[in-house]
């Protein structure tokens, strides 16, 4: 251990016992990187606190000592989030664990924030209840780690993201205060800080406690899968289904290279001739899935879908979805390596994107499938690529880099649920503004005076703009033409 880790060391020891404190770099290495492993960093030390007074006690002793802090939950982000710092401390929320009261009258959860997604519902399943946001991750994923990356999935486009499903947050600041956000009422007082906090990617706050909102599960649930010859045909019947006043309780879509990988992985019953397959589930009562069906149905074959197939059993139902929520791994053995894009984008371009992945493809040589919550517009390519080929890696993340600009110049965002984190904070130029970014730095000032939480993540610096190139040029002018390019 060097000077500073010791004095760090010794400093967090006077609030917590020394067992939740890790400093071998053999108890370090699992911690070095998140779900987006190319990128590897080992922390100076890793805390596991188990009570929000030992949060607070590690936070005022970062702030005083002026050393950063990446808050961390399952690991399972996919952009970077909770890469460590090189010179800063791991906050691991793993033993904030315990749901601690489920209101099945008002139909909300409190939960520390280190509980796994799926947990909620399995607790909520007694009372009939379900939390609605259901990230494929969802099995590890943790709720301060969906709070903080504002976590999307299957269900978002009927019931919302985890923004629109959360009550109340309780958070402590960089300097140990505790922070209490939102309420039991639809509104709270005040400027809407549990909104801001949600999505804020771990760089204004440590979440350790979340209110969430529990659904009533519906009677019924019934998926229509529907086969298409074109990737841009499946993506206009997307954009039928909702101009029809329809909103599934999921949309997903998969291409032919997704649809090959997880039957093989699977055996889902997926048509593997299909250039692209589109699963939409419908829920409600029997009677409103009825209708809603058969309208759909009628909608799919209009749109050009060369075969249906609708669940007909609870069982067929979790089958067809099981190749869906499985996508990620199943593309995991048929490539070495790949990386996975999280771009948005209007409906009614899916047809024009998709086919510029394609061409992008092509230009970098690199095989890329895809796999995405269609009824959102949010994609989720997935590039294929070989780590140990040479030059393969740096192809891929150009090719990820220029799909996401072209997400951008249809109108759409750089990220849909997965965050900005370190993966994407070039492309943040390309989205904002100079402006635009030094509010964002402003906001992050008002929180975070000295920038010690998760440092170098979601927001770029100007000067880092200037370097990258991409800084959105207005009417012909650089903004801050006295930045130095390099
Ligand atoms: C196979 C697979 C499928 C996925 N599918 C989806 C999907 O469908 N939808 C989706 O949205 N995401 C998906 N993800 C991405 C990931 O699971 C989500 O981003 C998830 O919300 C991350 O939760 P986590 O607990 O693992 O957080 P981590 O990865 O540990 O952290 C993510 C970010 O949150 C911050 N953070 C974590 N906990 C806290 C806290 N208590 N307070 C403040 N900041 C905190 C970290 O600093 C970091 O910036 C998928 C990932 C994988 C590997």
């Amino acid at each position: 251990m060097d000077e500073a880790t010791q004095a760090l060391h010794a400093r967090i020891t006077q609030g917590m016992p020394e067992r939740l404190i890790l400093a071998e770099m053999e108890d370090l290495r699992p911690y070095e990187c998140d779900g987006l492993a190319v990128y590897r960093q080992l922390p100076r030390l890793v805390v596991l606190p188990e009570t929000i007074e030992q949060v607070q006690h590690v936070l005022r002793s970062c702030c005083a000592l002026g050393v950063p802090v990446v808050a961390r939950g399952a690991g399972t982000g996919l952009s970077g989030g909770a890469l460590p710092h090189a010179d800063g401390v791991v906050l691991s929320l793993a033993k904030f664990n315990r749901v601690l009261a489920i209101d099945p009258l008002a139909r909300t959860a409190r939960v520390q924030p280190g509980v796994r997604n799926l947990a909620i519902s399995q607790a909520a399943a007694a009372y009939g209840l379900y939390y609605a946001p259901d990230p494929s991750s969802q099995i590890a994923c943790t709720i301060g780690g969906n709070v903080a990356e504002n976590a999307g999935g299957v269900h978002c486009l009927k019931y919302g993201l985890t923004v629109h499903n959360i009550r109340a947050l309780e958070v402590v600041t960089i300097d140990g205060e505790r922070l209490r956000l939102g309420g039991e009422a639809l509104d709270a007082a005040g400027y809407d800080l549990l909104a801001l906090l949600t999505g804020s990617e771990g760089l204004l706050g440590v979440v350790v406690e979340v209110t969430v909102k529990l659904l009533p599960k519906p009677q019924l649930a019934q998926v229509v899968m529907a086969s298409f010859d074109h990737v841009d045909v499946a993506g206009a019947a997307v954009a039928r289904i909702i101009a029809a006043g329809i909103t599934p309780g999921g949309l997903e879509m998969m291409d032919n290279g997704c649809i090959r990988a997880a039957e093989d992985y699977l055996h889902a019953g997926y048509p593997v001739e299909a250039a692209a397959i589109l699963l939409c589930e419908l829920d409600g009562t029997a009677e409103e899935v009825a209708e809603d069906l058969a309208r759909v149905e009628t909608l799919l074959r209009e749109a050009g879908a060369t075969a249906l197939q609708v669940s007909r059993s609870e069982e067929e139902r979790l089958r067809f979805w099981a190749g869906r929520k499985a996508a990620f791994p199943a593309v995991g053995r048929i490539s070495p390596d790949y990386y996975c894009m999280d771009g948005t984008i209007p409906r009614r371009e899916l047809p024009r994107v998709l086919n510029g992945i394609a061409a992008l493809g092509e230009k970098y040589r690199l095989r890329v499938v895809n796999v995405f919550h269609a009824g959102d517009g949010n994609l989720h390519p997935l590039i294929l690529f070989d780590g140990n080929a040479a030059g393969e890696l740096e192809r891929a993340e150009h090719l990820g880099a220029e799909i996401l600009e072209l997400c951008v110049a249809v109108g759409g965002a750089i990220t849909g649920e997965h965050g900005v984190g370190f993966e994407k904070i070039n492309q943040m130029c390309v989205q904002f503004a100079a402006l635009e970014l030094e509010q964002f730095h402003a906001l992050k000032h008002a929180f975070d005076p000295q920038g010690l939480l998760n440092p170098g993540k979601a927001i770029p610096t100007l000067a880092r703009c200037a370097e990258y190139g991409a800084m959105r040029v207005s009417r012909g002018e650089l903004p801050f033409p006295e930045l130095e390019r390099f």
